[in-house]
């Protein structure tokens, strides 16, 4: 692999990362990500994003594939209303497909949902209402992160709680129960205060890291102790 992904890594551990879930969003960078993951400190998510929902979606390779490269987790997979393509009855059909499978195979999902919370919920609830899994990204209020924690997933963090105007993140950031919070970069797509989206790598969970001990009067050890054992629990990890 290549010297500036050793050196992403690298800098990801100095930081005081213990592991990575890195998703593949579409079949085309599949074996990229299978190549990248080690099992150990790279982990590796398959699926195909609702950005791409429109491309073809081999349901049997998937299953495979993620029994294949030990993923722990089937995503990106969601809906989003911001981009008018795919269109959303689109969009639907490929995360319903994925959802299915995901409970099939017993893998926690990685959510992706912009302004779709309401059909989100509903598509989980049609489905039994308890899940594993994270909604990634969260940037609404406690109010809309209790539906779903409620259903038995996790409320993932990153760049949004960085920033001091991003007062729904923050507030929910500090007021969801401890045990299901976890922390992400999304990177390099969502930018933290300070730093463009392309410059984000995952040494940078940090910093989303130091903004939610802050938030909840912690201290950075605590708050990252916590959300390490939460994401070990949540992706079945030792
Ligand atoms: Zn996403």
């Amino acid at each position: 692999m290549g010297s500036r992904i050793d050196e992403v890594l690298a800098r990801a551990r100095d930081a005081g990362v213990e592991f990575i879930v890195l998703p593949a969003d579409e079949p085309s960078s599949w074996d990229f990500v299978e190549k990248l993951s080690d099992g150990s400190f790279v982990l590796p998510a398959l699926g195909l994003h609702p950005w791409m929902s429109d491309q073809p979606l081999d349901m049997g390779e998937l299953r495979r594939r993620l029994a294949g490269c030990g993923a722990v987790a089937v995503g990106e997979i969601g809906l989003d209303r911001v981009v008018e393509t795919p269109p959303f009855d689109v969009q639907l059909r490929c995360f319903e497909s994925q959802l299915d499978l995901a409970m099939e195979v017993d893998l926690p999902m990685l959510l992706h949902c912009r302004k779709a919370f309401d059909d989100l919920e509903a598509v989980l609830r049609s489905r039994g209402g308890h899940f594993r899994g994270v909604v990634h990204a969260f940037s609404k209020t406690p109010d809309i992160a209790a539906r779903f924690i409620e259903m038995g997933l996790h409320i993932a963090f990153g760049g949004a709680v960085t920033r001091p105007h991003a007062r729904k993140a923050r507030s929910s950031a500090a007021a969801l129960p401890l045990d299901r919070i976890v922390l992400e970069t999304d990177a390099p797509s969502i930018g933290m205060l300070g730093i463009p989206p392309e410059s984000v790598e995952p040494a940078h969970v940090a910093l989303a890291a130091g903004a939610v001990a802050e938030l909840r009067g912690l201290s950075l050890e605590a708050l990252g102790e916590a959300t390490t054992g939460n994401a070990r629990r949540l992706f079945r990890l030792a």
